[in-house]
């Protein structure tokens, strides 16, 4: 009698901490939304915006290059930012994912270098790249060279080494920051740009602001 007692109880134990388990691993979020990974990407040294105290954190793995990514700057980020980013809710990030061959490269070797020399004008040659990048159907054609990356630069703060950046260019002074980069592109299995990841939740479809803003206000503990 004493037997069956012990196994009764042993197997409620087992349940009940086989529930625990499910319930500690499942996460609210649903996968078609998001995956979610164990821990957020490591933010360190990367461009930053915003209050680097906030809760949550956007990190946007993106290539300068990318049609999809200029348009994602120009749609989503611009209400992402009025709303969260100004607001101390959301530090945003970039990470440079150069997909699409050596003007991908150089448009990153080129922010990693603007970044490292004048953070202010960092965000605005950022969104001046995407501007001066072709319309979709152009977008293969070469566009990213030097000389634009200069020009660039130049227009928009007078503070902008542009020899350090010239120099930067012909170096590939970043290969060590873009190394970094492709890490974590390898860490969070980052297949397409853009890629947004709101703290450790990989989103489904970037495009898709409603989720972006559920993430946001989970992660904001609201
Ligand atoms: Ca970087």
């Amino acid at each position: 009698m004493r037997n069956k007692w012990l196994v009764v109880g042993t197997l409620a134990i087992v349940i009940v901490l086989t529930v625990v388990v499910l319930i500690s691993n499942s996460s609210n979020v649903d996968e078609d939304v998001a995956i979610e990974y164990d821990a957020p990407p490591n933010i360190e040294g990367q461009p930053t915006l915003g209050n680097a105290e906030a809760p949550v954190k956007v990190v946007a793995f993106g290539d300068y290059k990318c049609p999809s990514c200029k348009a994602w700057d120009e749609t989503v980020f611009p209400e992402l930012k009025e709303t969260y980013i100004d607001e101390g809710i959301v530090e945003f990030v970039h990470v440079n994912t150069p997909f699409h061959g050596e003007e991908s490269m150089l448009a990153a070797q080129a922010s990693e270098s603007i970044w490292s020399q004048n953070q202010e004008a960092f965000w605005t040659f950022h969104e001046e790249i995407y501007q001066n990048q072709p319309e979709t159907q152009q977008h293969d054609e070469q566009w990213v060279t030097e000389e634009t990356l200069l020009e660039i630069a130049s227009s928009i703060d007078e503070n902008i080494d542009l020899e350090n950046l010239e120099q930067d260019l012909q170096q590939q002074a970043f290969q060590e920051e873009i190394g970094e980069d492709l890490d974590l592109v390898e860490q969070f299995e980052v297949a397409q740009t853009p890629t947004i990841m709101v703290n450790q939740y990989k989103l489904t479809n970037p495009f898709d602001y409603e989720q972006m803003v559920a993430l946001i206000e989970q992660e904001n503990g609201e």
